[in-house]
C-alpha cells in the first residue's frame, strides 16, 4: 500500500507530508515472509456505482512502512503517478462512454415505439431525435478520445522528441491539455451515459438493461484523481498562465487555421464557420482570465475548461473529417456527419458560453446562504 502521512516533527502544511510503502508481509533480508503487517480494511463503502472495484477504509495501527523517496517530498512524488492517473481517468469517461453509446445504438435498432419518420423496420432507430441523441454521442465520444490520444502522443514527445526545444513545447502542451483530457472527458462519460439512459426510455431506469449502471458508474469519474472544479482550477489557475498565455495562444491560432481548411470544404463550411466563432471566444475567455485573476477566474474556471474543452474537441472533429473527405466509406464519410453535428450541437453555444464566463464572481460573492435557504 502507498500512503502519504506525516512523520511526528514534520512542518505543517503539504511540506509535511511524506510518502510510504507498506507491505502486507515483513520481508526478511534473505526475501523471505515474515508476520503480517498491522493494517486492515475497517469498512467497504457502499457507493453509487463501481460496486466491482471495493474502497475500503484502512485502519493502520501498528503498522511498519518504508519511506518512499525524500522525506516531506510525498506530494511532488504523487504527482508523478497523478498526472499519469488524470489522463487515465480522462480514458476512462471515454471507455464508459463507448460502452453505453454502443448499448443504446443496439437498443435503439430493437425497440418498436410510435411511427417513426425514417424508415428502421419500425424502431426508435428512425426518430430524428434518437438519432440525434446517438450522432451526439458519438461525436462527443470521439472528440472525447482524440483529445486524451493527443494528450498522450504529447507525453511521449515530452521525452522523446528529436530536440529540447520539441521536447519543451510538447511538455507545455501536454501541460496544457492534461486537466482538459482529464475533466472534460469524464463529463463526457456522464453526459453520454445519461443519454443512454434516455434512448432506453423507461427501460433505461430499470437495472435489466444495464444502461443505468453505466451511468452510475461514470459518476466516479469527475470525482477522484482530483475533482473537475479542481482540474478547472489548475487549468486556469496555472496552465492558461504559461508563458504569459502564450501556449493557450499557440494553441487557438492552430485551431484557427483547422477552422480555415474546414471552410475551404463546402460540405463543411458550417463546422469551419462555427469552429472559427468558438476560437475567437476561447480567445477572447483566455484574455479575459489572464486580466482577472482571483475570485473572478476562479468562479470562470469549470465553464473555461468546458468551453475549451468544446472547441478543441471540435477542432479535432473537424480534422479527422478533413481526413476523411471524399471518400466513399460509410464509416469515412460519418466523420463529416459527426462534425456537422457536432458544430450545430455543441460548437455554436461556444460564443454564448464565453460571454457568460466573463460575468465573473460578484454575484457569487455577495449572496449568502441564507439567501439561498427555502
Ligand atoms: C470510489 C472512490 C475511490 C477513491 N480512490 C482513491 C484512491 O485510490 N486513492 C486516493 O488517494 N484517493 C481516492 N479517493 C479520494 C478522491 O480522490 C477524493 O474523494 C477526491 O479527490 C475529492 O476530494 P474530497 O473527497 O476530499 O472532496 P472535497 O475536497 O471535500 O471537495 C468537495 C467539493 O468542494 C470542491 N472544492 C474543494 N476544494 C476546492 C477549492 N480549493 N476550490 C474550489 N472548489 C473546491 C470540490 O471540487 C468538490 O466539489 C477515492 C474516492 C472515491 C469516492
Amino acid at each position: 500500500h502507498l500512503i502519504i502521512a506525516r512523520t511526528p516533527d514534520a512542518p505543517p502544511g503539504v511540506k509535511g507530508i511524506s510518502l510510504f510503502l507498506a507491505s502486507k508481509f515483513e520481508i526478511k533480508d534473505d526475501g523471505s515472509l515474515g508476520s503480517r503487517n498491522d493494517f486492515r480494511a475497517g469498512s467497504i463503502e457502499h457507493k453509487l456505482g463501481i460496486h466491482g472495484s471495493p474502497t475500503c477504509v484502512m485502519l493502520y495501527e501498528d503498522a511498519q512502512a518504508e519511506l518512499v523517496g525524500e522525506l516531506g517530498q510525498g506530494l511532488p512524488h504523487m504527482f508523478v503517478m497523478m498526472n499519469a492517473a488524470r489522463l487515465q481517468v480522462g480514458v476512462q469517461g471515454v471507455a464508459i462512454a463507448e460502452r453505453a453509446f454502443q448499448q443504446a445504438l443496439a437498443f435503439s435498432q430493437e425497440r418498436k415505439q410510435g411511427r417513426t419518420v425514417w424508415e428502421a423496420d419500425g424502431m426508435i432507430y428512425g426518430h430524428p431525435d434518437v438519432r440525434r441523441m446517438l450522432m451526439l454521442m458519438k461525436a462527443k465520444i470521439e472528440a472525447a478520445r482524440a483529445i486524451c490520444l493527443t494528450t498522450g502522443v504529447l507525453s511521449d514527445l515530452a521525452r522523446l522528441a528529436a530536440s529540447d526545444e520539441e521536447r519543451a513545447a510538447a511538455k507545455a502542451r501536454q501541460e496544457l491539455l492534461t486537466p482538459i483530457a482529464k475533466a472534460w472527458s469524464t463529463d463526457v462519460g456522464v453526459e453520454v451515459a445519461s443519454l443512454g439512459v434516455q434512448v432506453h426510455g423507461g427501460m433505461g431506469f430499470i437495472e435489466e438493461t444495464g444502461a443505468a449502471q453505466h451511468y452510475r458508474d461514470a459518476r466516479i469519474a469527475p470525482i477522484y484523481e482530483g475533482t473537475n472544479g479542481i482540474q478547472a482550477i489548475d487549468l486556469v489557475g496555472r496552465k492558461v498562465g504559461m508563458e504569459d498565455g502564450g501556449v493557450m495562444r499557440a494553441l487557438c491560432a492552430e485551431l484557427a487555421l483547422t477552422a480555415e481548411s474546414l471552410t475551404e470544404v463546402p460540405d463543411l463550411a458550417a463546422v469551419g464557420r462555427r469552429l472559427a466563432a468558438g476560437v475567437a471566444a476561447l480567445e477572447r475567455a483566455t484574455d479575459w482570465l489572464l486580466a482577472n485573476r482571483g475570485a473572478d477566474s476562479l468562479a470562470a474556471a469549470t465553464p473555461y475548461l468546458k468551453l475549451a474543452g468544446d472547441v478543441i474537441g471540435g477542432a479535432m472533429l473537424g480534422r479527422q473529417a478533413l481526413a476523411a473527405a471524399g471518400s466513399d466509406d460509410p464509416w469515412m464519410k460519418s466523420k463529416g456527419a459527426l462534425a456537422r453535428v457536432y458544430s450545430s450541437q455543441v460548437l455554436s453555444l461556444a460564443p454564448g458560453l464565453a460571454d457568460g464566463l466573463m460575468d465573473g464572481a460578484l454575484d457569487m460573492e455577495a449572496t449568502s446562504a441564507a439567501a439561498l435557504a427555502p
